[in-house]
């Protein structure tokens, strides 16, 4: 862990300093040399490796606005250890504003990669190859697919304590234990043995203040909790709260019933009771309109955004407690 001479891609990077880096690994169809920048910033004391990253869907702009910030004010400037961020992992989604790889590929599932793979999985493993192992620690960032807006929560596996640790400590309202998906980017940094936090927050081409803020101050407390550097004024200052996090091991879709305007009635994050009015949906012309009750007790933690939505639709996640 005690790392005084940092190398990445050929550069050595000294305590105390930073260094901008361009992962260029694949072109584009044109020709045109594709870069994803690595901003790297290094305590002047030893300690541990913080890999930040985003966009790994390159349509969850959310994450990528998140890792901005933290740049721009100048919080991934550790006293202790090293930062290396990383906001756009797949910068060639980004760039279409898809969640895919121009191949088709979702990046998200073909880790750890091979160097003789599909366009997405020779990138992957270069990930793995020539970044990961430098890494003692990882906040992943993403959002919800499509319409989905997902409550601000991080994802970690069931019997993780560390992680769990961890989570408690980033506070974001709920934690998930959610088993890691085959071939996910989580997946290969824990068989890795690296600790990673997953950030799911918002919806994907969406900028919400919200979550941006829960996940900036998220970060700043676990680069504190993990002595890299002594955020208590900047966190004191700001507008997310440490909260208890609720722990949600099970957690069910509500799928429309009928193809209509769906209309939530309930609050994002809010605890609901069985029986309780969620929503509604209802035809275009005023004819009817279908109320949606809880069929249990949990809370909300993903509302389907979407203002039209079709029989058997997932439209609200509840979790079961
Ligand atoms: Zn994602």
């Amino acid at each position: 862990m005690p790392n005084t001479n940092f190398e990445l891609l050929g550069h050595s990077i000294l305590p105390g300093k930073g260094m901008l880096l361009n992962l260029d690994i694949a072109k584009l169809h044109t020709g045109t040399k594709i870069e994803v920048p690595i901003i790297v910033q290094r305590g002047k004391k030893p300690g541990p490796v913080l890999l930040i990253t985003g966009g790994i869907h390159g349509n969850e702009v959310n994450g990528v606005e998140i890792i901005r910030l933290l740049i721009s004010k100048k919080y991934n400037r550790p006293e202790v250890g090293t930062v290396v961020c990383i906001p756009v992992v797949n910068i060639f989604g980004f760039l279409n504003q898809t969640r895919e790889f121009p191949d088709g590929r979702d990046l998200n599932r073909v880790f750890p990669g091979s160097p003789r793979g599909s366009l997405a999985s020779r990138f992957a493993y270069h990930i793995m190859k020539e970044i990961a192992p430098l890494a003692d620690y990882c906040i992943d960032y993403h959002t919800g697919g499509e319409s989905r807006f997902n409550a601000p929560q991080t994802r970690i596996n069931k019997d993780d304590v560390e992680s769990m640790e961890l989570a408690k400590v980033f506070g974001a309202p709920f934690v998930v234990l959610a088993n890691t998906r085959e071939k996910s980017f989580r997946e290969a940094m824990a068989k890795m043995g690296k600790k990673v936090l997953l950030f799911e927050g918002g919806k994907s081409l969406d900028i919400n203040d919200m979550v941006t803020q829960t996940g900036i101050a998220g970060a700043l407390r676990v680069m504190d909790h993990l002595g890299m550097r002594n955020f208590t004024e900047e966190l004191s200052l700001m507008e997310r709260k440490s909260l208890s996090p609720v722990t949600i091991e099970s957690s069910q879709w509500v799928r429309a019933k009928y193809s209509g305007m769906f209309h939530p009635f309930v609050a994002l994050g809010a605890k609901v009771k069985k029986g309780d009015l969620l929503g509604s949906v209802s035809d275009p012309f005023g004819n009817f309109e279908r109320s949606i009750k809880a069929a249990a007790t949990g809370h909300v933690i993903c509302i389907n955004q979407s203002p039209i939505v079709n029989q058997g639709d997932a439209i609200l996640h509840i979790s079961q407690e």
